[in-house]
């Protein structure tokens, strides 16, 4: 059989993730070949500037070859090990020490998966089992947030609080999954809220819904510091710390989900550091390797790995494990990434590059499309609006954050469309300059967009 061109293969063949499929059908896909820094590029040669790190992941860009050797270095040394058993191998090993000595306080233990959405499912597993150790079988619900995003798997996807990983797929799995506001002050907050005032209210419904639920049935809380797939969206003024009171009076868990905030993204080494966050357990994925090899961590505090050692005595051993957990190629690849960001003070960078973002997003303020901004570090959304002075947003069918994401593409950028918020976050390397260049591409986006808007009926 005679292979069909690479984009009549893709549309035969491929399931494309999180994609409508029903337009790839029609449309086909755009088919990366090759990347060099922050720049991808396609298979017609065209260069586009990648300002989401592809998925808010490859932090130092995409032809860093000292990962590339290391991987090879320790393909030619053990290529494949496992940690079951009692068994293990070095890279693991110096891994978890690694992340030991630069996790939040007390996070000391390392549990190893190949994804972010592994990594949270294994915690919720834990967080039953923990409660279950210690005399606590009715604590086992979980509370996300609307919009939240926890990963894919059947217990991380009904963790999360995203409509479309629901609706007809059966989930959220049971009634143990409960979610609470999306606490996007801009589009939500009454006229004349404070930031203060509206992060207290968000924390008083997360109060109701326990006391609905009982205290005693409520297990943790899990939450991204900055919301990824829910819009690049940063807390609001006092969020965590009302929040946090509201746990810690009900002996409920907090995981900080930092699969996309983990490693600098923020500006600090964690986003829990960036927002005050006292963590029972912390999982974090994607920059760790900046994404050259999958691989995720869930660090776990000392109480509960206390718990998980009581299991074994109890149960004879720790029942949980995956064939690729701690691969050792990844998890030198991540020794090496862990390496180059002190080497090259890749946080003093972001710190550096940090404001021309945010400052040359702000200026966008001005243009007509754009109704908020809000970011940290090198992470930013931007919100459209049909009538900023009304905060009236577009009707969903105008698709206007599709229109401003298909023409950042023609202009070679990018970014990705979360509704009608454009999310930003480059690799953590990019330049000052590359910043600009992203900035000029999304406002030429933005004002082709705004000209067909203008040219059409009034809504
Ligand atoms: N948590 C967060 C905050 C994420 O952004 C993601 C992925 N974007 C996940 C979990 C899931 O990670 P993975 O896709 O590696 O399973």
């Amino acid at each position: 059989m005679r292979p069909n061109s690479l984009h009549a293969a893709d549309i035969a063949h491929m399931v494309h993730q999180q994609t409508d499929l029903d337009a790839h059908g029609r449309d086909g896909a755009i088919l990366i070949t090759r990347g060099e820094g922050c720049r991808v590029y396609d298979t017609e040669g065209k260069d586009y500037i990648e300002g989401m790190a592809a998925l808010w992941c490859a932090s130092l860009g995409f032809s860093e070859k000292r990962l590339a050797d290391a991987a090879y270095r320790q393909m030619l040394e053990l290529p494949y090990y496992h940690t079951f058993s009692g068994m293990g191998h070095a890279p693991s090993v110096r891994l978890a020490e690694k992340l030991a000595e630069i996790a939040p306080p007390g996070l000391n233990h390392v549990l190893f998966q190949s994804s972010g959405s592994e990594s949270n499912d294994a915690a919720i597993k834990i967080i039953w089992y923990f409660n279950n150790l210690i005399g606590r079988p009715h604590k086992k619900k979980l509370i996300g947030r609307l919009r939240g995003y926890h990963g894919n798997t059947v217990a991380a996807a009904s963790l999360s609080g995203q409509p479309l990983m629901h609706l007809d797929f059966d989930l959220p799995l049971s009634d143990r999954f409960l979610h609470i506001s999306n606490p996007n002050y801009y589009r939500e907050h009454t006229p004349g809220e404070t930031e203060d005032a509206f992060s207290a209210r968000m924390a008083a419904e997360l109060e109701q819904l326990i006391e609905r639920e009982g205290p005693e049935t409520i297990a943790a809380f899990f939450a991204e510091p900055v919301q990824g797939g829910g819009g690049a969206l940063t807390p609001p003024r006092g969020y965590f710390q009302a929040i946090q009171a509201v746990l810690k009076k009900h002996d409920i868990l907090f995981v900080a989900d930092e699969v996309i905030c983990g490693f600098g993204r923020t500006g600090n080494r964690w986003g829990s550091e960036t927002y005050g966050i006292q963590p029972d357990m912390l999982s974090c994925a994607k920059q760790l390797t900046a994404s050259y090899q999958p691989l995720s961590a869930l660090l776990i505090s000392d109480r509960i790995h206390a718990a998980l050692i009581e299991g074994s005595r109890k149960n004879g051993r720790f029942g949980h494990g995956f064939t690729y957990g701690g691969h050792p190629v990844a998890c030198a690849v991540a020794l090496e990434t862990l390496a180059i960001y002190e080497e090259r003070d890749i946080l003093g960078h972001v710190r550096a590059v940090s404001p021309v973002f945010l400052e040359g997003l702000e200026a966008l303020r001005e243009h007509p499309l754009v109704g908020d901004v809000r970011g940290v570090g090198l992470i930013a959304g931007v919100e459209l609006m049909a009538d900023k002075a009304a905060r009236t947003p577009f009707p969903v069918s105008a698709k206007v954050g599709q229109r401003v994401q298909d023409a950042c593409i023609a202009a070679g950028l990018i970014i990705r469309a979360i509704g009608d918020r454009m999310a930003f976050t480059p690799p953590l390397i990019i330049t000052a300059a590359e910043v600009q260049e992203m900035l000029l591409r999304f406002r030429r986006a933005l004002d082709d967009v705004w000209a067909e808007v203008q040219a059409e009926p009034p809504l």
